[in-house]
């Protein structure tokens, strides 16, 4: 092989690793942009979820949410409802049909939160007492130990938020004689409550107003007055960490705050 031959070979050799090289780039290009086609079929609610609860929740297809406990549940049931319907028989899709606001009073009917599909929440918290309890911990909070959910971090959320609390003694008095932990259902309805779950803790009720209690009697869709004495530093504090409150709804629960870092987003 003469000297001009060899360079022609060697640059002919260059060339194929340089297109072989854009070839293996293409490719991998397509790669990429495959999964994020498919990720942009999933609901914004699902991927809130999934990003919010990695532990509980590990993906979703074909219209169902993934839990990691093997079971499937349904995003979206396709079904028009009315605001008792929505909290009586919420799915998933329905806990993302209000917009948690921080501002202002609540505006007639607005209670982001109050929906809650039951199957992802049992799922991910005990179906029933005995395996709720088994996931709840202890959490000293002002002078008494109370039971939260290790799930999803809710009991170390609620450990912090203890502990920024405790740097403002002015406020303490509205914190003592907390509750947590009951299976039970909702007051005068059919649905589960949050408290069943160990995810949420009432403060004192001595400086705190419920909507039924003001209102004696009423229906959810009255036209109801606000009321609430629980200082708005509080609230920050447990916003930031997770938690919603109970006095941003329109059937105000001011004693009431719930670990639900997926509306809060
Ligand atoms: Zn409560």
């Amino acid at each position: 092989m003469n000297k001009i031959l060899l360079l022609f070979c060697m640059i002919g050799y260059f060339q194929s690793c340089i297109s072989g090289e854009m070839k293996a780039k293409s490719s991998s290009d397509s790669l990429i942009t495959q999964p994020l086609e498919y990720m942009e079929r999933i609901p914004k609610g699902a991927q809130i979820l999934m990003d919010v609860y990695p532990d509980q929740i590990k993906g979703y297809s074909n219209g169902m949410l993934l839990i990691i406990n093997g079971d499937k549940i349904q995003y979206d049931d396709k079904k028009e409802k009315g605001i008792i319907e929505m909290l009586d028989n919420s799915d998933i899709e329905d806990m993302f049909c209000m917009q948690y606001n921080m501002n202002g009073t609540p505006e007639y009917l607005s209670d982001a939160g109050r929906s809650r599909c039951e199957q992802l929440f049992k799922a991910m918290y005990g179906r029933c007492e005995s395996e709720a309890r088994k996931r709840l911990v202890q959490v000293e909070w002002f002078g008494k130990s109370i039971p939260f959910t290790s799930v999803n971090g809710a009991a170390d959320s609620l450990r912090i938020v203890a502990h920024r609390l405790k740097q403002m003694p002015q406020y303490s008095k509205y914190l003592t004689n907390a509750s947590t932990f009951y299976w039970r259902k909702v007051r005068g309805a059919n649905r589960q409550s949050a408290h069943s779950y160990g995810i949420a803790i009432d403060v004192n009720t001595q400086y705190s107003n419920y909507w039924l209690w003001e209102y004696k009697g009423a229906k959810e869709t009255d036209r109801i007055g606000y009321t609430n004495r629980i200082p708005e530093e509080i609230v920050r504090v447990f916003e930031e960490h997770g938690f919603i409150w109970g006095g941003r709804w329109y059937h105000f629960d001011t004693m009431h705050f719930e670990f639900r870092p997926e509306l809060l987003r």
